[in-house]
């Protein structure tokens, strides 16, 4: 088990610019830096995905949650264990609609991004399988969120106007408050606090994304 500490755009934007390039063979240090990126996403309580250089490592290498939101009758989903994807391309790509964003290198902000809702992929499982998957809706939002990873792209480069980022701060009375980014704050001010998904679901209302997503998830 191996938490690793999160580059953190303001710290490090360099590292979070730079492309990552594929991996040759899934050998025993692919696994150990996929077993790597599972455990320091699941030691966030509020992540959904992760990539390879969100750890300082420049391989094409994603971790994702998905399909654990709700089922047909709104109730929470006990999510599936997390998927690797190795080398990920997208081949097919389409269902472009706002949604909410947000990313474990930016604490404390949020946003609504344009994406694909549905996204084909192929690529390498982690036990260096080839597949070719097709994501949906949310997923398919987390899914190409995590690839412009790799390629040095930020949720932030997907932000329409200044206007659709936000952040979450608390107020006087310990209450999280959802606050606008303006030019002048962007990016420095926002929160450094870790945010648990608890937090979120108490303290604020959930910013309601075209899948009527609760609370506030980061990649
Ligand atoms: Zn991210």
């Amino acid at each position: 088990m191996a938490v690793r500490e999160i580059v953190q755009y303001r710290e490090n934007e360099a590292v979070l610019r730079k492309k990552s390039q594929p991996v040759k063979h899934v050998t025993r240090q692919v696994k150990k830096l996929v077993q790597d990126l599972k455990d320091t996403l699941n030691d966030c309580a509020d992540g959904i995905g992760l990539a390879a250089p969100q750890i300082g490592v420049h391989s094409r290498v994603v971790v994702v949650q998905l399909g654990g939101e709700q089922d047909d009758e709104g109730n929470a989903r006990e999510p599936p264990p997390l998927t690797a994807l190795i080398n990920p391309q997208i081949v097919e790509a389409g269902d472009e609609k706002k949604d909410f964003d947000g990313c474990l290198s930016f604490p404390g902000l949020y946003g609504e991004t344009v994406r694909p809702h549905r996204l084909r992929v192929t690529g390498l499982d982690e036990a260096g399988e080839h597949f070719e998957r097709l994501f949906e809706g949310f997923d398919a939002v987390v899914v190409h969120h995590e690839i412009d990873h790799l390629d040095g792209v930020l949720f932030i480069d997907h932000v329409e106007s200044v206007e659709d980022l936000y952040q979450v701060c608390e107020d006087e009375n310990g209450q999280l408050v959802r606050e606008p980014v303006t030019d002048s704050t962007f990016p420095t001010a926002c929160c450094t606090k870790k945010w648990s998904r608890a937090h979120f679901n108490v303290g604020c209302s959930p910013a309601a994304g075209e899948g009527g997503k609760e609370g506030f998830h980061r990649h």
